[in-house]
């Protein structure tokens, strides 16, 4: 394939953004080559701007399930557009979509809009400081929950129970209240609280890892990290920005029988526009501003084009009960197509899979954690992500990532994707 244009406005672009990129995954660094420029999008398909098609598997980082350009979101924003787009006073519409989102999402009472998945996490942790009266926070390795300080934290030398900044910018203050702990690593857990006692005001999770590639939690692991947060008075935050209105109408909640705390939205929630969201019952919701002391703000928060995406888009999948099942049943056949190409050329690989949610790794050890994540073989994952690029197939461009599937690939669509693996591992 050809991407003459491509280069070209990418060039133009390093002009003016930094790294000619305004997310640094899109730069293409892991793998190489020029990013790809996009002109449109509809169902499962992207168009770039040398006129390829290609299959999408990122499809906007998980937002867009139900495909692109779907018309009742589209349908949505444009009769919303023509009203107004944002008026920095309350809309009927933020009442519905909140009593929808509630209605869908085990154990909330009241969910707060945010404008993106970052500051959904960041304001659920100020939210359980304020609850708890505590500092300090865990999080997981290679779990990612936005870019704000707190959370852009690597394990720390030495000294097993605090973090360092992985980022310059983010002070050693900030870094000293996260602590670092292993995936699927209940031992791991126990340990920095019992070190940290009464001080832990909450353990953040991705209660299925996606930002690692594809890692579901062991079996316990989530109802371990309740019953340690139950006990220990701590918060137990679910970061649900991938899983969220993904993995079952209720999230992972609803899927694993386990209750978080509170729960972070993003991606699906939106539709496709800047939204996230953090919600939870009543007696800590009640603890943000302004009926509580904790503050928490946004300009454009529930703008009426966001939340008439979302809307639409939660309407639909509270409408449509199958589709979780479709989305897996999908997904397992490519699974089981791309186990078996892979097999026949002789290729060492884990497939890691959950609903809608699949990674390959180019090692056959199990991937667990940030550290079994890590043993895949890079190179072999460059030629595969170019190899399909080539094929019209378009999957994340870093290792670490989970591919997303959604409502609009059709069986054929699958069927190709499975051959083009197939030719591509011939090249390994
Ligand atoms: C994408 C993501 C975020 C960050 O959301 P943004 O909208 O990019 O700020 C946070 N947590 C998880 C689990 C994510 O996948």
């Amino acid at each position: 394939m050809i991407y003459k244009r491509s280069s070209q406005l990418f060039a133009e672009a390093e002009k003016v953004i930094p790294g000619g990129v305004n997310s640094p995954v899109r730069a293409f660094k892991a793998v190489g080559g020029t990013p790809i420029f996009v002109k449109s999008a509809k169902g499962a398909y992207l168009y770039d701007e040398d006129g390829n098609r290609l299959i999408d598997y990122i499809n906007s980082w998980g937002p867009m399930i139900l495909g692109h350009a779907f018309e009742p979101v589209v349908q949505a924003v444009i009769e919303k557009a023509k009203l107004g787009t944002s008026f920095g006073m309350p809309t009927e519409l933020e009442t519905q979509i909140a009593a929808l989102a509630v209605a869908m999402v085990p154990n909330i009472d009241k969910i707060r809009f945010v404008n993106s998945g970052t500051e959904a996490c960041m304001s659920a942790v100020r939210l359980a400081r304020g609850f708890t009266k505590r500092d300090k926070i865990v999080k997981f390795a290679g779990c990612y929950h936005g870019h704000s300080d707190s959370f852009l934290i690597q394990a720390g030398s030495g000294a097993i129970t605090f973090g360092s900044p992985n980022s310059p910018g983010v002070t050693e203050g900030t870094a000293k209240d996260t602590l670092l702990a292993n995936y699927n690593d209940l031992e791991n857990v126990k340990t920095l609280i019992e070190a940290n006692e009464n001080e832990i005001a909450a353990i953040i999770v991705e209660p299925v890892a996606g930002n690692m590639g594809c890692i579901p939690p062991n079996k316990g692991f989530l109802e371990g990290l309740r019953t340690l947060c139950t006990a220990n008075g701590i918060l137990l935050i679910f970061d649900e920005v991938m899983t969220g209105f993904r993995l079952a109408r209720g999230g992972v909640q609803e899927l694993f029988n386990v209750d978080a705390d509170i729960v972070c939205f993003g991606k699906v929630i939106g539709g496709g526009l800047p939204v996230g969201a953090f919600a939870a019952r009543e007696e800590i919701m009640n603890y943000l501003a302004p009926l509580g002391p904790v503050y928490q703000a946004g300009t454009l928060s529930g703008n009426p084009l966001a939340m008439a995406a979302g809307l639409a888009m939660l309407q639909t999948l509270d409408n449509d009960r199958a589709i979780f099942q479709r989305l897996a049943d999908k997904t397992a056949y490519l699974h089981e197509g791309i186990d078996k190409v892979l097999k026949a050329n002789n290729v060492v690989f884990t497939i890691n899979r959950i609903g809608s949610m699949i990674s390959v790794h180019f090692d056959a050890r199990p991937v667990v954690d940030l550290k079994t994540a890590g043993n895949g073989d890079n190179e072999t994952f460059k030629k595969f992500f170019h190899g399909l690029l080539n094929e019209g197939v378009y999957i994340a461009p870093s290792a670490y990532e989970t591919w997303f599937i959604t409502d609009a690939l059709s069986y054929e669509d699958l069927d190709f994707t499975i051959q083009a693996v197939d030719k591509v591992a011939k090249t390994f």
